[in-house]
């Protein structure tokens, strides 16, 4: 008798995993005692071939309990601009890969103990900063912006430590490569030529094949990448995000955003805004997120230069990143704005407001969502209605003076107010994983409650409907509760 599909998947072996040793190993992973699901994700489970509703087999298998050796990685990277040296898979299992419709998917468990790229650390993951990678994960998604998925959260009493005395859990994610920048660096940095370029052919032939076409494939790869990259950074300021640690070794080549550890929402518009707290220079603040992409795809060039040579034309290559980042954002606070039709003063529209946010502190996500309802005669009239946390005062003369001019703008679109209603709404998020969220669902978690953390992550999953019920979740945090303080330690 065949045992159930979700019993024993066949996974298949990463092809990354020819890379030699110690670039690539086998290595068993410590089971986490006690395993507990947190939550298994029901809308992406399908799509990899997994039944809605786990078995108790899977849970063995994603806590480390059961299934072959997985493989670990090794990379390097830039961390805060510094050359950091040997890091890798220190907490992360690669257990295989599915095929599916969407290509193959690599499923990884993180926080299944000690690998050979452990260092200093424990191998182990923390519930709390699973819990923010899961549901962070997973929001992305639903907003649309690439990302690695997470399937599943086991959780376990083993104590952790931390600042303090914590619990371990995994989660499960999924992603069709976890290759990073790091990846190409480590090769490169240390001469492993022929590693190098194994690598470098892999994934042009899984992840590539248009480059692969090319006069000069390596050079057509770091150009796509280059244009992933500036996407990726225009989406992330469109919807608020700031990653936290933007470390090379933190950069997908697939243009994924991958690893989520101190990020954040933007809530009161501040483009200085520092979501994590151990990043003390700002290196990695809102406005500073799309330089530091340029800044990480120059060290993915230097990484492939071996494979490139040309020196002009990895210069010219880095020289598309901004003018394509600035042709994303553009477009994207068009459509977020309602504006299909292109009119001259619409850039000074978008810097005017960012302006009066910034002066005012208006909440982001807020704002959006509120100017998406409004009906343009009625902005015109320089009426506004917004709940008061979004921080708009339409009777200030500067705000009057721009809601009435956004009001002609809007009216000169083609569109009736319902059709922008409609569209606009699809593209600002009524909800955003503020921080305030996810220390909710941890700390229902930490009692032994997932019923918080599955429904957040639905709502999450499809943040552009209104889900009445959940309303308080598309709001910041009351006034006067604490403020949570999110660092590297995770
Ligand atoms: P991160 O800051 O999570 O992106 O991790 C940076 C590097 O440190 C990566 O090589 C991780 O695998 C490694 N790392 C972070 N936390 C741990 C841990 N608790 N145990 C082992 N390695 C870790
Ligand atoms: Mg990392």
């Amino acid at each position: 008798m065949t045992a159930p599909p979700e019993a024993a998947p066949p996974f298949r072996t990463p092809h990354w995993s020819v890379l030699p040793v110690p670039h690539a190993q086998r290595v068993w992973m410590q089971p986490l005692p006690q395993p507990v699901w947190g939550d298994w994700n029901e809308a992406l489970a399908p799509s990899l071939g997994l039944a809605a509703h786990p078995s108790p087999a899977w849970l063995q298998r994603l806590s480390g309990h059961a299934g072959d050796p997985p493989w670990c990685s090794a990379y390097a990277g830039h961390q805060f601009g510094v050359w950091a040296g040997l890091l890798g898979d220190g907490r992360a299992h690669t257990l295989g890969c599915l095929n599916t419709e969407q290509g193959s998917q690599e499923i990884q468990l993180k926080g299944a103990g000690l690998t050979p790229f452990s260092r200093m650390g424990d191998g182990r993951a923390v519930l709390r900063s699973s819990i923010r990678e899961y549901l962070c994960s997973e929001a992305m998604a639903g907003l649309g912006i690439p990302t690695t998925r997470a399937l599943a959260l086991v959780s376990s009493p083993l104590p952790v430590q931390r600042e303090t005395r914590e619990t371990a859990a995994i989660v499960t994610r999924v992603a069709p490569s976890f290759i990073r920048f790091g990846h190409f660096e480590h090769l490169s940095h240390h001469g492993h030529r022929d590693a190098l370029r194994q690598l470098f052919a892999l994934v042009l032939e899984d992840f590539f094949p248009a480059c692969a076409a090319e006069a000069q494939p390596a050079l057509a790869l770091l150009q796509t990448v280059i244009e992933r990259t500036a996407r990726l950074m225009a989406q992330w300021q469109c919807v608020g995000f700031c990653h936290g640690v933007m470390n090379t070794d933190n950069m997908s080549i697939l243009g994924l955003t991958v690893d989520y550890g101190p990020f954040g929402f933007l809530e009161a518009y501040d483009a200085q805004h520092i979501c994590n707290h151990s990043d003390r220079s700002g290196r990695y603040a809102y406005a500073q997120q799309p330089l530091m992409g340029w800044w990480n795809c120059g060290a993915l060039a230097s990484a492939l230069q071996p494979l490139i040579q040309d020196a002009q034309a990895i210069e010219n290559a880095l020289d598309t990143f901004e003018p394509l980042y600035e042709a994303n954002l553009l477009e994207g606070f068009r459509a977020k704005l309602g504006w299909q039709i292109n009119r001259e003063e619409d850039a000074l529209l978008i810097q005017q407001l960012l302006a009066l946010m910034q002066r005012d502190r208006v909440d982001f996500t807020g704002l959006f969502r509120a100017l998406s309802a409004q009906e343009p005669s009625a902005l015109q009239a320089g009426k506004f209605q917004a709940p008061s946390w979004v921080g708009v005062n339409s009777a200030d003369p500067d705000w009057h003076q721009w809601l009435q001019a956004y009001g002609r703008r809007a009216a000169q679109e083609p569109s009736s107010p319902q059709e922008r209603r409609e569209t606009m709404q699809r593209i600002n998020p009524k909800y955003v994983l503020r921080n305030h969220l996810a220390q909710e669902a941890i700390e229902a978690a930490q009692r032994g409650d997932f019923q918080c953390l599955h429904q957040m992550r639905q709502v999450l999953q499809h943040p552009f409907e209104e889900h009445a019920e959940w309303s308080r979740w598309a709001q910041p945090a009351a006034p006067g509760s604490p403020q949570v303080c999110v660092s590297c330690s995770s």
